[in-house]
This record gives C-alpha cells, structure tokens and sequence, in this order.
C-alpha cells in the first residue's frame, strides 16, 4: 500500500470527518502509524488523518522548535482521537503556516494563543489538555482538517498568502 497525502482539490480534505467508534485495535493502531510515519517522513509538525485520505477524527501534534518557531517546545508527537475544543482564547496572535495538503504555499493565520482540547487516546481513555502558542496553533490548523476545512479558509485576505520561495526570502 503506497500512502499518498490527500492535496488541495481532493474532496476528502473538504468533507467532515467521521468519529473513530472503535479504540484499542488493530485498525486504529494501524492508521495512526501510518499518520505517525507520513509525518515524520515528511517533515511535519502535524498531520490530521483525511490528509491519509481516511476520513477519521484524528490528528497527531509534534511541536519542535524551527525557522519559523524557534521557541517552540519540543514535544513527544501526541495522537488525539475524536479530539473537541472545550475552550479557546479569544485572544489571538497571526503566525506562518503551511500545509502537507497545499504544498508551496504559506497562509498569515490568526489562531487562538490558547486552547483547551479534549480528545481519546487509541485506547479510548480520555484526557483534556491546554495547549498554548505554537502546539495550540497546530492542533487548531490539523483539528481544521478534520471539518473540512484548510488554512487557506482561514487568511483574512489573499494578501496573507505567500510562495513558500517568496517567504523565504522575505524573512531572511
Ligand atoms: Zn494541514
């Protein structure tokens, strides 16, 4: 099975996904892996499972410090099922992001600088978390994917797209 991560155009990452029913087996563990491999091959700091083209509530965050963040934390990648936002601030902050989904590209996003997250290990145990600053701006860009949205439905305006080339350039 070759894996392919689902671009910009695909209806999958349009559609809302589906809640995971059943934990602690061999399918979810399976997926998750496969999210967990794709992400780390790629690079990312996150990965939601529609960009595997399965349609599943669920998202992998594995915040660690860049050129773009150099003071984000450094984190154990962290799998959330069937993950809810319980409370978010309503202050927000506008940072670079990019996408697995819309390669090239970079969007100027205003996110929440903090939020308070419930979600299911894939044992079904449930947690809640708050997630600050850089971690917190990934889980909304990957929770996003899982309702069908990409960060593309989220600039303010197009002035706030930018060529991965370009924006290089302009922050060097
Ligand atoms: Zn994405």
């Amino acid at each position: 099975m070759t894996l392919e991560i689902a671009e910009l155009g695909n209806p999958i990452l349009s559609q809302h996904a589906a809640k995971v029913r059943v934990f602690a087996g061999a399918e979810l563990a399976a997926t998750t892996q496969q999210m967990m491999l794709m992400m780390t091959e790629l690079n990312g700091v996150g990965i939601a499972a529609p960009q595997l083209s399965i349609s599943q509530q669920i998202v992998i965050i594995a915040s660690r410090p860049n050129q773009r963040y150099p003071d984000a934390p450094l984190m154990e990648p962290l799998v959330m099922v069937n993950p809810e936002i319980l409370d978010q601030s309503s202050e927000t902050k506008k940072g670079w992001e990019g996408c697995l989904s819309v390669p090239g590209i970079r969007g100027y996003v205003a996110r929440s600088i903090g939020v308070e997250v419930g979600y299911m290990d894939i044992e079904g145990h449930s947690h809640q978390l708050v997630l600050d600053e850089f971690p917190a701006r990934i889980f909304l860009h990957e929770y996003d994917h899982l309702i069908g949205l990409t960060f593309l439905d989220r600039v303010d305006s197009t002035a706030d797209l930018a060529s991965e080339k370009e924006l290089a350039a302009r922050l060097a």
